[in-house]
């Protein structure tokens, strides 16, 4: 009998893995794809048919932790513009205690979300918006319910306590995905810009987190979908992304290109003396958080 639990043990393990690892990449995926790179920053174009299917992939997969487009947006244009400084409203340089910056964020996103803080007319705008799945459908009883629903996976394949250990995160995956990236992002790896923050490349080839982990390029080059600038790096959501555009899904013919020319930096010195405001598509001024 023993023989034959352990494969059976094992299947289950195997079950539980992979809905954990498909729901944690696509969860990351569509955070950095549709809420950042495109909403936040507007790096290419879609139709709105599109935009709309993937407002809608980006709540179904996001279930419990649908992070609402809008505050996204706005939240980290306020990160760009004030990267590292008091104003930024998540920065482990400014905030050392990492639980008291993740509380920080989520009271400023939250109150974005309500609307109950006015918002800096430069931040506004550009970004999708859904009643529907943003509102109707992002109520704390709908989260519990998916919340169940991952619940009920786990009850169906677990065979022993420490199978459910991976279970919270499947509540919380955005804001997990976004400490990751917010904390280390701005304090462990590389760099390979000067700049004003502590933005940091953490992983040269970021499975973990879908790309984000290029903070320091991303800083440099905001309106550019390709985080990866280097021979070595790889940004993996935006080869995902090139594929979409290959489809026709995406357009990406009027992207910003990020370069790596090491003679330039040193020509022009700090970032300050490079860093010149474009602003994103469909925003009608200038603004300091797109970086060159
Ligand atoms: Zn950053
Ligand atoms: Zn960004």
């Amino acid at each position: 009998m023993a023989a034959r639990a352990a494969p059976a043990a094992y299947v289950n393990f195997v079950a539980i893995l992979a809905f954990f690892v498909l729901h944690w990449q696509l969860s990351v995926y569509f955070q950095s794809f549709f809420h950042h790179r495109y909403g936040a920053h507007r790096q290419f174009t879609m139709s709105k048919g599109w935009e709309r299917t993937m407002h809608f992939l980006a709540w179904f997969i996001q279930g419990s932790s649908y992070l609402n487009p809008r505050a996204y947006a706005i939240l980290h244009r306020m990160h760009h513009a004030y990267s590292d400084t008091e104003r930024d409203p998540h920065s482990p340089v400014y905030q050392r205690n990492f639980f008291k910056m993740m509380w920080r964020t989520k009271a400023i996103y939250e109150d974005i979300k309500e609307r109950r803080v006015p918002i800096e007319p430069r931040f506004e705008g550009g970004y999708p918006e859904w009643k529907l799945l943003d509102e109707t459908l992002s109520t704390m009883p709908l989260a519990v319910g998916w919340g169940v629903l991952y619940s009920l996976y786990y009850i169906a394949f677990a065979t022993h306590w420490w199978m459910f250990l991976l279970l919270p995160f499947h509540w919380f995956l955005g804001p997990v995905h976004g400490a990751i990236v917010n904390w280390a992002g701005h304090k462990l790896g590389y760099r390979n810009y000067e700049s004003d923050d502590n933005s940091k490349n953490t992983l040269v080839f970021d499975v973990l987190t879908m790309g984000e982990l290029f903070q320091n390029n991303h800083h440099k080059w905001g309106q550019s979908p390709n985080f990866a600038v280097r021979i070595f790096e790889i940004d993996p959501a935006y080869q995902i992304i090139r594929v979409l555009d290959l489809l026709g899904i995406v357009d990406l013919s009027g992207a910003q290109r990020a370069r790596w020319t090491p003679r330039d930096e040193r020509a022009t010195g700090s970032l300050k003396a490079t860093i010149k405001a474009k602003a994103p598509l469909g925003l009608a001024t200038p603004s300091p958080m797109d970086g060159e």
